[in-house]
């Protein structure tokens, strides 16, 4: 089972900031802005490139919820960016689809050239 399977499962313990019967949203371990948070499906889809169409509702589920959550965050008015890296070019780690949402302080430019 893949590390946020398990915690969806109570296996691994999160700091959770919203959770209903379809998504999860907790804090990332290793923060990369002051504010930094995870948005997952509860069901397990590796990468953006797994989405099928009976993920509609789920995607259109999680996109309303958010703005929601970062409204919950404080960090709604001043903005944020929601980031999802797909596959081994995008940088993606986890096969576990998941959207960052990374503010709380100005996120910079939209990409680098660092590596
Ligand atoms: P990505 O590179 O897009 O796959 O991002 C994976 C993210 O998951 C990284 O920002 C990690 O810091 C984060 N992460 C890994 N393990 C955990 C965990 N147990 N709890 C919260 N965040 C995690
Ligand atoms: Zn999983």
């Amino acid at each position: 089972m893949c590390v946020f399977c398990k915690i969806v499962n109570k296996e691994i313990p999160a700091k959770v900031v919203y959770e209903d019967d379809l998504i999860m949203a907790f804090h990332d371990i290793n923060p990369q802005r002051k504010v930094h948070v995870l948005v997952i499906p509860k069901k397990h889809i590796p990468s953006v490139n797994d989405i099928t169409p009976e993920d509609k509702e789920l995607m259109g589920h999680l996109w309303v919820k958010i703005p929601e959550i970062a409204k919950k965050l404080g960090i709604a008015e001043e903005g944020y960016r929601v980031i999802v890296n797909t596959g081994k070019n995008g940088g993606q780690e986890i096969y576990h689809i998941h959207f960052h949402i990374l503010g709380g302080e100005p996120v910079g430019p939209m990409t680098c050239r660092n590596k």
